[in-house]
């Protein structure tokens, strides 16, 4: 167990602190601790011990220990599967402290992350856990006296490092599948949002995994994240978080050992609206595609494309919805939208609005900081931009929508293309023939029709392109974190 501390916000206890490593909490090797802050006040809850590459090391090999020997190698699969159910349920009896702990971190409103982030989280560990005595190889009836079959086999110690965006959905989305198929792995959270990953550490020795299973090194991306990333004892690295950070994971691995990578990156997600579409829905729902979760989503809805015949309504409907988001204390349980996650992407988020504005959009609403204190910003609606413009092509990660209009079926996907990125893409419409000519054409790893960021665990999801590589959920997420055998026998 870590060290305790009370936090002056809301009472919420912060327990663990510590990194954990061989089933052990310990202080970095280095001694080096580090602040995690509220972003609704912008002061320090707590100091965490940072890991870096001297941690690193004593983790990758406490899990390498475990993966070829001890208990979890020779253990049955339904028996991960059962710590795995076991830790889901050990999350579920503990919501409410997990979502105020979410939400003091993180500075998500409590009523998403208790609604979204912790039944989703469980959903997901619950989904792989049914899934780890179901995986199977094949026979292959291959020519001569021979029997072959395939083996899928765990890909062995996985390095996993994640965003501030969603920290404990992420956690779960990345040791979920790596533990139902045999992996060990390490898990470096981001820097902003260590405390929920840490606690879940505690309800994995709960739980009852085996030691060196899971690893928890809270630390800073250049160096706890480039070690795992550059280690030549790791197998593979599951990567979260920005484009221009995903490069660099692929380049350390080539550099390195060719361990296997995947990639869940950024996005600039098309959302398109027809015309003949149901509109109050096609408003909320692109309200919520785009301003959920403060607008930090890697497939925000943030290029939406409305059909010239309904675009005057639609944005006017869209700014009266952004000018009655509830903006404020993320604990108040009718706040809509709470701070971004600290001063550094409030200020990309600000210097955004200033290009929209220089670049000749037309700013509808917000455009500005709210409040003395804590990263907050208006929700921000830009009608009349155009897709040249740096607000239609680079992720803002913020809460500034987009609108654009659009004229024909064909100009739209074309445009709707021309991008770098490839993860989700919606459309609204009542006309079936439009529907799947969205779907077809449009590049991206997720579309939805007539709703948006509708998740579920069995349902894969990543990107085409620049957006990633690989997919989480399902079980292509599943088959990620497995290695083929092929077992060829003499008869
Ligand atoms: P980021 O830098 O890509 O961070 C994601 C994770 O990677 C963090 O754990 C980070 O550590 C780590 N990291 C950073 N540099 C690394 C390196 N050289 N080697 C290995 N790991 C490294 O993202 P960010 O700075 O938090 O956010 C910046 C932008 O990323 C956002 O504006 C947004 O566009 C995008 N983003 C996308 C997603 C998504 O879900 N696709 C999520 C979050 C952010 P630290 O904790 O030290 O940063
Ligand atoms: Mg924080």
């Amino acid at each position: 167990m870590g060290t305790t501390a009370v936090s002056p916000d809301r009472g919420v206890k912060v327990r663990a602190t510590k990194l954990m490593i061989g089933n052990q909490w310990v202080e970095s090797v280095s001694g080096k601790t580090f602040e995690t802050v509220n972003p609704a006040t912008g002061k320090p809850i707590c100091r965490v011990s940072e890991a870096d590459a001297a941690d690193v090391n004593k983790a990758v090999s406490a899990a390498r220990t475990a993966f070829e020997s001890g208990p979890w190698p020779k253990m049955a699969a339904a028996e991960r599967g059962r710590l795995l159910y076991k830790l889901a349920d050990l999350l579920e009896a503990n919501v409410e402290e997990m979502s105020r702990l979410e939400t003091l971190d993180n500075g998500k409103p409590l009523m998403e992350s208790r609604n979204v982030d912790l039944p989703l989280s469980i959903a997901t560990l619950r989904y792989y856990a049914g899934w780890t005595d179901k995986i199977q190889g094949r026979t292959i009836p291959v020519a001569g006296p021979h029997i072959c079959y395939t083996r899928l086999q765990p890909v062995g110690v996985v390095g996993q490092i994640i965003p501030w965006n969603f920290p404990l959905l992420m956690l779960a989305m990345k040791i979920g599948p790596a533990l139902a198929a045999g992996n060990t792995v390490l898990v470096k959270p981001a820097e902003q949002t260590p405390l929920t990953a840490l606690r879940m550490g505690e309800f994995i020795l709960d739980a009852g995994f085996p030691s060196g299973v899971v690893n928890i090194l809270p630390g800073f991306g250049p160096t706890a994240g480039d070690s795992i990333a550059r280690h030549m004892d790791v197998d593979k690295v599951a990567f979260t978080g920005s484009t221009e950070v995903g490069h660099l994971i692929m380049e350390a691995s080539a550099q390195s050992n060719l361990k296997r990578v995947t990639l869940e990156l950024g996005g600039k997600s098309p959302n398109i609206v027809f015309a003949d579409a149901d509109l109050d829905q096609a408003v909320e729902g692109s309200h919520t595609a785009l301003f959920f979760n403060q607008g930090q989503v890697c497939c925000a809805g943030s290029r939406l494309y409305v059909e010239g015949k309904c675009h005057d309504e639609f944005v006017k409907r869209s700014v009266e919805r952004a000018r009655k988001r509830k903006v404020g204390d993320p604990f108040d349980p009718a706040t809509e939208q709470g701070p971004l996650i600290d001063g550094t992407q409030r200020d990309k988020v600000m210097s955004y609005i200033e290009s929209g504005k220089i670049d000749g959009a037309r700013l509808m609403c917000g455009g500005e900081r709210k409040g003395g204190q804590g990263f907050f910003v208006e929700p921000t609606v830009f009608a009349g931009v155009r897709d040249e413009m740096k607000i239609a092509r680079e992720e803002i990660f913020g809460p500034v929508m987009s609108i654009l209009k659009f004229s024909s079926l064909d100009d739209v996907i074309h445009r709707a293309n021309d991008t770098d990125y490839g993860l989700a893409a919606a459309v609204w419409t009542r006309d079936i023939g439009k529907a799947i000519a969205v779907t077809n054409g449009v590049r991206a790893g997720t579309v939805w029709v007539n709703c948006y960021g509708a998740f579920d665990p069995a349902a894969p999801f990543g990107g085409f392109k620049q957006s990633g590589m690989g997919r989480e959920w399902g079980e292509y997420g599943l088959q990620q974190y497995t290695e083929v055998k092929t077992v060829t026998m003499k008869m």
